[in-house]
Formats: structure tokens, C-alpha cells, sequence
């Protein structure tokens, strides 16, 4: 182990965020250490439904959401669970999500997360270009379906929200969708198709070929987990399972973890566990060109390098809390609903946790009265598409560069609790 190496900044967790911080950092001349305790981009970065929207900017909570609460959560097939123990510490998390959710915050939040997630197609593009795996970023539509064809209505506040950002949206007839997606059933009346943006063929090989990249530019790429960060006269020391590593900045990518990281420095965020889940169809016998979403069951379906992959649903527990597979199992029917030919015979699980906030943004920022320790971290649903950008503003911040964008809805005291 490299116990003395220097590094310019040592990022901490290498999911698609902190990969993608340590390749903006790498085009401006920075000498990167990427960290992770398991192999590049396997955690949520690897399971999601992937899903790059430049056009994501519809938050989680919105107006009237806590109406339909109560019913998700006694549904055993609905998109939303809590666990029991986890309950102390979701409850205050969720009165701040439906607060999160006023009309008069949702436009403020929405023109947030289009600043983080506008380039993200380009910049993926820009990422890959040279690897030879360019294929893994595929133009696509997403594609909304709808039951009940009335239900397609644009004028929903969150098609209100994309179009003022300038979406390229249309309402397409059941026998329209059909043609898009041949494959999808004919209950299905209506869809929304949102154009102009990409889908991963594999989100857990572009985090490993992004890796690679890291590591072909110079970048040191260390398997450790990392215990405690520590001032260390200008730079930063950081304890690893290998020993004492010296940096002169750090930062915190570590996903659902890094708060571990950062209760030393006064910071105490409502960060929670949002778990998700996964169910791979190795053999599916049908083929999707889009990212396509049930509006109400509230799951993405995508065609993959390794089959058709359900991903979705919200778990509130502990983010090592033992999965529980009949949630990702559900899918498996819910998906058969989507595509009547699917052979699900050939199925994986998969579980995962995102980093959530209540207000659907990250935190990116340095932290106050630490100089040169950086956050970025809590991309809850959007991380995949908000990572490239989050990476360009981790890179300016750490160069002394004035990023072009209002940093104050990402601040880390803007929930109010740091001393
Ligand atoms: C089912 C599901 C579907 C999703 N679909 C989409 C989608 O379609 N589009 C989209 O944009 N987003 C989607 N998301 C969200 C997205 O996957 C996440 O927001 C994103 O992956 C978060 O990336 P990250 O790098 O912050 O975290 P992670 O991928 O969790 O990476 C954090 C890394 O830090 C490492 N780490 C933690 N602590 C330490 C430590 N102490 N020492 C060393 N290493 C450490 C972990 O091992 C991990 O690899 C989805 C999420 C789920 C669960």
C-alpha cells in the first residue's frame, strides 16, 4: 500500500458521483485518488434503472403527494415501505419531504435540479469518448404510459415543470405507443414520451470503464474503506483499512454512508436510507428502445446488455438492513403487466440504497470551516443523471474556480442544523 502518496484530492466513494468528480477533477489538472471499498460502481451506481434525463427536474415531493401516502404504504404492492425500526428516524425526514412539497417550493426545487442534470448526456459522451464503450450511453426516449388515456394530461403540474424548461414532450395515441414500443400491452391507452435524452445499457460497466479511465489518466484507484477524515496541517489525513493516507482535498461521495464521514465536522444532515430495488430478466424474449415507466406502479423497465431490467420502489430502513427480495419480486408481475410476452422465468434481485434528502437536491459544497473538504452527496433518485454535472462543480470548487451556477439550494446548511 501506497501509505505516503500524495494526492491533489482524494475522493471518497466511487459510485458514478465520485467517478465522475474524479474525471472533471483529472481535465483540470488535478492528480486524483479515487476510494471505494468494493469495486467501482457497484452500489446504487450500478442497479438503477438508468434513466440520464436531462430533463429530471420533477422532485419526489410534490403538491398533494401526502394524499396518496397512506394508500402506497398499505399497499403490500405499492411503491413505497417503511421499516418499523426505522421509524424514528424517517418520520422527521418525511414531515420536511411533504414541506419540501409546497407549491411554493416545488418551482424553486425543479430549477435546481435542472441546472444539475441539463448536460448530462453531453458531458457522459465527453466521459466516454475513447474507451471503445461509447455504445453504453444510448440516445432514448422515456416513455410514460398511461391506463387510462384521459390521465395523459399535460397540464399536470410535473409536465408543467419540464415544459418551462424547455422538454420536448408530446402525447402519443395507445395504438402510437404501440408502434414506438410494439411490445407494450394494449391496456395501456396513452403515453407521454419525453425525446431527446439517453439511457444506460449497463450503469455498473460505465462506472467500471469510467474507472478504467481514471486510472489511464494517471488517477490511483485504491479498494479500502475508509475510516475517519482528519485535518492534517494544510491537507487532510484519511484512516483506511491500509493505513494513514495524506491529501491536500477530500471529497465525501460516499453515498447513503457519508455522514459517517462528515458528524465529526459538526455536519448533521437528514440524509436517509432510500433503498431500491431490481429484477433482472436474463432471457426476456421481448425487446424495449426506450427507458419506459408505469406511471402509477411507479417502476422503470429498460432493455439492457444483460437482459430487461424493473427497477424502482422506496424502502425506508437501514441501509444494511438484510433485503427483502419479495420487493423486488413483485416487480416480475408488474412488469408481465407492461409486457404480456415477457419470460420471466431467469431472474436476479438486486438491492440498493440511495442517498435522499427531502428536498430531492445533493449536497455540493465545501464544508464550513473545513477548507478544502468537499461534499457530494444525496442524489436520492436522479444520481446517474445529476453525477456529471455534480463532478464539473466539485472540479471548479476545487480549482478556485467560480462555478457558473447559484450553489445555495445545495448548501449543506440549508436544512439548518450544523454547528
Ligand atoms: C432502483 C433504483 C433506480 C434508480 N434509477 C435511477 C435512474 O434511472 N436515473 C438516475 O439518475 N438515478 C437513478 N437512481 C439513483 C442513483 O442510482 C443514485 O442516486 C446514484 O447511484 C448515487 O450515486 P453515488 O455515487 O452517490 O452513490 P453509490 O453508488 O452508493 O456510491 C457510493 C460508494 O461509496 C462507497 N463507500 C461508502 N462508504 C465508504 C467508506 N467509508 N470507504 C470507502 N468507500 C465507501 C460505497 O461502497 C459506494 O460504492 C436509482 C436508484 C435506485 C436504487
Amino acid at each position: 500500500m501506497t501509505a505516503q502518496t500524495q494526492a491533489d484530492v482524494t475522493i471518497v466513494g466511487a459510485g458514478i458521483v465520485g467517478i465522475c468528480c474524479a474525471l472533471s477533477l483529472q481535465e483540470k489538472g488535478k492528480r486524483v485518488r479515487l476510494i471505494d471499498k468494493d469495486a467501482p460502481g457497484q452500489g446504487a451506481s450500478h442497479g438503477n434503472a438508468g434513466v440520464i434525463s436531462p430533463w429530471s427536474c420533477v422532485p419526489q415531493s410534490m403538491p398533494g403527494l401526502w394524499k396518496k401516502i397512506p394508500g402506497m404504504l398499505l399497499d403490500p404492492e405499492g411503491p413505497v415501505a417503511v421499516r418499523p425500526a426505522y421509524l424514528p428516524k424517517f418520520l422527521p425526514w418525511a414531515v420536511r419531504f411533504l414541506r419540501a412539497g409546497r407549491a411554493d417550493r416545488v418551482a424553486e426545487i425543479s430549477a435546481a435540479m435542472a441546472a444539475l442534470v441539463r448536460p448530462n448526456v453531453d458531458i457522459y459522451r465527453r466521459h466516454l469518448a475513447g474507451t471503445g464503450h461509447e455504445h453504453l450511453v444510448q440516445a432514448s426516449w422515456y416513455v410514460h404510459l398511461y391506463r387510462n388515456a384521459a390521465a395523459a394530461d399535460l397540464n399536470g403540474l410535473g409536465w408543467r415543470l419540464r415544459a418551462a424548461e424547455g422538454a420536448p414532450i408530446e402525447v402519443v395515441s395507445g395504438d402510437e405507443l404501440r408502434e414506438i414500443e410494439p411490445c407494450v400491452s394494449p391496456d395501456y391507452q396513452a403515453a407521454i414520451l419525453v425525446k431527446d435524452q439517453a439511457r444506460a445499457l449497463s450503469p455498473g460497466r460505465i462506472g467500471a470503464v469510467l474507472a478504467d479511465k481514471v486510472r489511464a489518466l494517471g488517477g490511483e484507484v485504491l479498494r479500502t474503506r475508509v475510516h475517519r477524515l482528519q485535518r492534517d496541517g494544510d491537507g487532510w489525513s484519511l484512516a483506511t483499512d491500509e493505513g494513514e493516507l495524506r491529501s491536500a482535498q477530500v471529497v465525501t461521495a460516499a453515498g447513503a454512508w457519508s455522514l459517517g464521514l462528515l458528524e465529526p465536522f459538526g455536519v448533521r444532515l437528514p440524509l436517509v436510507s432510500e433503498r431500491g430495488y431490481h429484477l433482472l430478466f436474463r432471457s426476456p424474449g421481448v425487446t424495449l428502445a426506450n427507458s419506459v415507466v408505469d406511471v402509477e406502479a411507479k417502476f422503470v423497465t429498460s432493455s439492457m446488455e444483460m437482459g430487461l431490467r424493473s427497477a424502482g420502489t422506496a424502502e425506508f430502513a437501514r441501509a444494511d438492513a438484510k433485503p427483502n427480495d419479495a420487493r423486488a419480486r413483485m416487480l416480475a408481475k408488474q412488469t408481465k403487466r407492461i409486457l404480456p410476452d415477457l419470460d420471466t422465468a431467469d431472474t436476479e434481485e438486486w438491492m440498493g440504497v440511495r442517498p435522499s434528502l427531502p428536498d430531492s437536491l445533493p449536497c455540493i459544497g465545501e464544508v464550513p470551516g473545513q477548507p478544502g473538504l468537499f461534499t457530494a452527496f444525496g442524489h436520492s433518485h436522479y444520481g446517474l443523471g445529476m453525477a456529471p454535472m455534480t463532478g464539473r462543480i466539485v472540479a471548479d470548487l476545487a480549482t478556485g474556480t467560480p462555478p457558473n451556477l447559484d450553489l445555495s439550494p445545495y448548501s449543506l446548511t440549508r436544512f439548518g442544523r450544523f454547528h
